[in-house]
């Protein structure tokens, strides 16, 4: 049987936090396992990232007794924007320091530049011990825009498409289809949204996107029927609204907004997800108790759903 499952690496946004009060809902910031029949989508790289690695890492040294008969680490990281809270665990992702290691990393870059170079620039040559070059693991950058169609196929190879060619490329059933589009709710640069589907079950990761109250059309078009929706819910309605520090514009959404976009897109679960690092564990608590309803799901680090 497939097995189509979502682990929560990092749930946090903006910064990662590390804090007693902190330790039931989790510090790392955005990253998202999927696994789907083996082959393993990463979704954002926060610090939520780094323990990934590790495991991936643990799995890679266990799978031989030597660098030649061990199964390389191959994995496909889908970058919903650039924000610090999205890449940082990047250079401290332990496969990345090993040759057999593949790493297809998809986002969309920013006014003339290409993600090679933005990840190049802000994460490595100036910022780390390392330059890009200096990485063992052979990393294909992919920029990505919504007319894109990204399939993974049976062997982990990935295939970068558009919905134009999408029928003249041979795809069977094995293939995971990834669809995408940009929304531009978010500053400076707005964020990619994605769909991710397999053998009739589908996802949908809406990170860093302010919704509006009642819902969003397009979102709702694009995640219709999903079975999971991943929606950022970084405030609460009242801190949204604070008089004396709003949030509108800021690129985030509340609770409410994810919820209302559930019901318009008759998404089956809802996640809610990135919630600000101010959030403790009681503050959250409070939230879900608050909010409870079936379907409706709190993010938390080591969270696993199957689909
Ligand atoms: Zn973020
Ligand atoms: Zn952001």
């Amino acid at each position: 049987m497939s097995e189509f499952k979502i682990r929560f690496r990092g749930i946090r946004g903006s910064y990662p936090v590390a804090n007693e009060k902190f330790l039931k809902y989790g510090g790392n910031t955005a990253c998202v396992e999927i696994n789907i029949d083996g082959r393993i989508i990463i979704l954002d790289s926060g610090t939520g990232l780094i323990s990934l690695g590790d495991e991936l890492m643990q799995n890679y040294i266990n799978s031989g007794t030597t660098l030649s008969n061990r199964t390389p680490v191959n994995v496909s990281i889908l970058l919903s924007h650039i924000h610090q809270d999205h890449i940082s665990g990047i250079p401290f992702f332990a496969p990345l320091h090993v040759a057999s290691t593949r790493v297809n990393l998809f986002g969309n870059p920013t006014n003339n530049s290409t993600l090679e170079d933005e990840i190049s620039e802000s994460l490595f040559n100036k910022t780390f011990p390392l330059n890009s070059s200096d990485i063992s693991a052979d990393v294909v950058c992919y920029d990505i825009n919504e007319t894109n169609i990204i399939i993974i196929k049976k062997d982990n190879t990935a295939i970068l498409t558009n919905i134009c060619e999408l029928s003249n490329i041979k795809h069977n059933d094995e293939d995971i289809i990834i669809s995408c589009y940009k929304s531009y709710a978010h500053p400076k640069h707005g964020v990619m949204i994605y769909r991710i589907e397999y053998k009739g079950k589908s996802l949908v990761y809406a990170t860093d996107k302010e919704s509006y109250i009642g819902g969003d059309v397009k979102l709702a078009k694009f995640a219709r029927n999903c079975n999971c929706l991943i929606h950022d819910s970084q405030y609460t309605t009242e801190d949204y609204q604070s008089i004396y520090s709003p949030k509108q514009g800021f690129g985030h959404s509340t609770f409410e907004m994810a919820r209302d976009v559930k019901k318009q897109t008759n998404a089956e679960k809802l996640v809610f997800y990135h919630y600000d690092p101010s959030y403790d564990d009681d503050k959250l608590d409070q939230i879900a108790e608050d909010i409870a309803e079936e379907n409706l799901i709190f993010a938390k680090e080591g969270l696993e759903i199957i689909l």
